[in-house]
């Protein structure tokens, strides 16, 4: 039997994760779970998986959804950033999901992995914005990163079985978003409603709105980056609309190896859990003569500037990527708050990547400085 802990077990990731869980109630347990507003699915998952931790990160509906338990239940409640890293640590956990969205997610992260635990990473923060230095202490702990995000682990499982020494490129797949073939004029009326509506993929809002405008690539890349230990300009992203190759890595010999299947989180949730097994499931089976088309593009980098932002980023290095994240978090509240338009998201994050004088990464403490500088120079912005 194999313990998980999750951290935003109420989220997209967390909710699929849990599927997961109910398919192999004899494989897998829940051992510590977090959310943070939706205390009503919390109490259902207490009620069902029973986890011996909880984390509500709102001390107010922690102590509300400490009430509506019934009495048999034994689950700890806890609250705020002290509760999600002891929730993240949970001892007899082995895997820790990051479901959880956004740079609160660093914290309890790095805490997992200075306990030598098994990362199954949805966050992509963490590594956008932690880098190098996440991945020396993962190294230093033992602590092993598997990648949930779909394209880190198809160019994961890609690269089973073959020389990570021997990789040409990698081909990071992208939908395109719901603004895909549009340019500037158009993107310039487009409502919060409009960037919500993604063609393939059901996903949170943050992630969404990162799809709309290409920075949720822009994010993967740095990712990938730090991931997989390759150089910049060994990755290229290309825009397949069907969203049905999740990526791809091409080899030195020029062999190129995909990985294919329907645009379902759970099939590289489950990977990330059983791996390096592979466990049967209902899930749906791929037929590509019913496909039929899959079709692939370059990306606008011209209109959509946020992914070029990223990979500018990545070229200037140290907290320039952590100074990008940290724009893009408030720049996407700002927007889903209606008080800034969609074209200003990328607009602003450049303004303030241009005013940044990046520093080197030597802790977290330096992470938080350089998310702490994109907020105050943002707000001066406005
Ligand atoms: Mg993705």
């Amino acid at each position: 039997m194999k313990n998980i802990s999750i951290l935003g077990s109420t989220g997209s990731i967390g909710t699929q994760t849990l599927e997961i869980v109910g398919e192999h109630p004899d494989k897998i347990k829940v051992g510590s779970i977090s959310g943070n507003t939706n205390i009503e699915l919390l109490k259902e998952q207490i009620i069902e998986f029973k986890p011996k931790l909880c984390c509500v990160m709102n001390e107010e509906n922690a102590l509300k959804l400490k009430k509506m338990l019934p009495p048999h239940i034994k689950t700890e409640i806890v609250s705020g950033m002290e509760g999600l890293i002891e929730v993240a640590e949970y001892e007899p956990s082995e895997i820790l999901v990051t479901a959880i969205s956004g740079m609160i997610g660093l914290k309890p992260t790095l805490a997992a992995i200075k306990k030598g635990k098994t990362i199954a990473l949805a966050n992509k923060e963490t590594l956008v914005t932690g880098g190098q230095y996440i991945m020396n202490l993962a190294k230093k702990n033992k602590a092993t990163i598997l990648p949930v995000d779909s394209e880190h682990s198809a160019i994961f499982q890609c690269l089973m079985a073959n020389d990570t020494k021997a990789i040409n490129k990698i081909i990071l797949t992208a939908s395109g978003g719901p603004f895909r073939g549009r340019d500037i004029e158009y993107l310039k009326s487009i409502t919060v409603e409009d960037a919500l509506k993604h063609p393939n993929w059901s996903m949170g809002k943050k992630i969404t709105i990162d799809s709309a405008t290409l920075m949720n690539k822009g994010l993967e890349v740095i990712e990938a980056k730090f991931l997989f230990d390759i150089n910049i300009d060994q990755i290229e992203v290309l825009v397949h609309p069907q969203s049905i190759v999740h990526s791809a890595v091409e080899f030195i010999d020029h062999s190129t190896i995909a990985q294919l299947g329907h645009p379902d989180m759970r099939v590289p949730i489950q990977f990330a859990l059983f791996y390096p097994k592979r466990m049967k499931n209902s899930f749906e089976s791929l037929s590509l003569a019913t496909i039929g088309t899959l079709t692939f593009e370059k990306p606008d980098i011209n209109t959509f500037k946020c992914l070029g932002l990223a990979f500018e980023a990545l070229e200037v290095g140290g907290t320039m990527p952590t100074v990008l994240n940290a724009a893009n978090e408030e720049c996407v509240k700002l927007f889903l708050d209606k008080k800034i338009n969609f074209l200003s998201i990328g607009n602003i994050i450049e303004e303030v990547m241009l005013s940044h004088c990046p520093w080197e990464i030597d802790s977290i403490e330096t992470i938080l400085a350089a998310e702490e500088y994109a907020k105050t120079k943002i707000n001066e912005i406005l």
